[in-house]
């Protein structure tokens, strides 16, 4: 048996919609009034006020960092567990990365390794709750408030994922998102951002349309196209269904493992994952050997499909490297398991199967 780790979500509503984005006379191009309807209904469902649409998660980062003012020579922080599209928009607009240790038991920015390496230099941080697993970015956004450093946060994972009974968006000063075919609210391609700040909204608007072309301010063309749109609107009213799917798949599993060398990650206090899979906590001699045995038999696993290391690891990243131990740890105790809605019982029961069987 092999378990799928891809979940293509399709709705008779997404084709309702499409259509009429085709027949109306709005148009489809990224200034047309149905992206404009697209990002007033993301604004309703997350509770922000200034979203805008682009064309994919890594154009929403580089928005956001240009946004900011972010420049050549300037510094980036960032979490060394996140994936490398976090990192390469700060390397295309000039910045230089700064990875920074993660806390032992989530993808959360280390406070003692933050404070050693932010200085003068440093013009934003971004964190990024990876698989949907919420950090303590409430702890974190204290001190970095009290440093006056924007906090970016990439959610490009975590659409849905709350902390304190609010959605972490509620926690950035930007929060960017991906809405390609693998993410939550999927648009095949797309992304948006997020901020509570009229200003920076304006920026990331003239960003991302040529600088509106007016032949004084710099832009690219970052603009999510009508159709695209249509298909988010449609969506959006599916992400709730979604999450209790997950939900329900993810507990269903954790209440059955009984591999004593398996535990559902940690989940922080008073927060909700998004189940954009489930994390598990690994602690076999080889955890490696673990992983791919699970694979052997079918189950797939996020972490070797990625390669997924601590960033430095990459050789585009090398000349940035600076050991994040506890990061390094944290990657190798760790794998994937799909709980999409596309899974049955019998493929959650083969899944349990497999994993309470393993050794190594
Ligand atoms: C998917 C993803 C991105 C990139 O988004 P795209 O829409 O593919 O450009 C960035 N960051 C994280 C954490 C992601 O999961």
């Amino acid at each position: 048996m092999k378990i799928s780790d891809k979940y293509i979500f399709s709705d008779s509503m997404d084709i309702a919609l499409v259509k009429k984005a085709l027949n109306s006379e709005m148009g489809l191009s990224g200034t047309s009034e149905i992206v404009r309807e697209y990002e007033e209904k993301l604004g309703a469902f997350f509770g922000l006020k200034f979203g805008v649409a682009v064309s994919s998660g890594t154009a929403a980062l580089q928005v956001a960092l240009f946004s900011l003012g972010i420049k050549k020579g300037d510094e980036v922080v960032v979490s060394s567990t996140c994936p490398l599209m976090t990192v390469l928009p700060i390397i295309a607009i000039g910045a230089r990365p700064v990875f920074c240790d993660t806390e032992e038991e989530n993808f959360g920015l280390d406070i003692d390794d933050l404070k050693k390496i932010i200085s003068t230099k440093t013009k934003a941080i971004i964190e990024v709750p990876m698989w949907g697993y919420p950090t303590s970015v409430d702890k974190s956004r204290e001190f970095i408030r009290s440093k006056k450093i924007p906090l970016i946060l990439d959610l490009a994972q975590a659409h849905g994922t709350t902390l304190g009974g609010k959605y972490l968006s509620a926690y950035g000063d930007i929060s960017c998102f991906s809405t390609h075919e693998r993410k939550i609210l999927s648009t095949g391609e797309g992304g948006f951002l997020f901020t509570g700040e009229k200003a920076l909204y304006k920026r990331s608007k003239s960003f991302s349309q040529f600088g509106f072309m007016n032949g004084k301010d710099f832009g690219l063309n970052y603009k999510l196209s009508g159709l695209q749109a249509a298909l988010g609107i449609s969506r959006i009213g599916f992400i709730d269904k979604q999450l209790a799917i997950r939900a329900r798949n993810a507990k269903y599993l954790t209440e059955r493992i009984e591999n004593p060398f398996i535990k559902e990650f940690h989940v922080i206090k008073n927060s909700k994952p998004n189940y954009y899979t489930l994390l598990l906590k690994l602690n076999f001699r080889d955890n490696k050997r673990a992983i791919n045995k699970m694979i052997d038999q079918g189950v797939p696993s996020d972490i070797a499909k990625y390669k997924y290391r601590v960033l430095y690891e990459f050789p585009i990243f090398k000349k940035y490297r600076r050991r994040c131990k506890k990061s390094e740890k944290l990657v190798k105790s760790i794998t994937t398991i799909p709980v999409h809605p596309g899974l049955k019982r019998k493929d959650l029961d083969y899944i349990l199967k497999v994993i309470n069987n393993i050794n190594a």
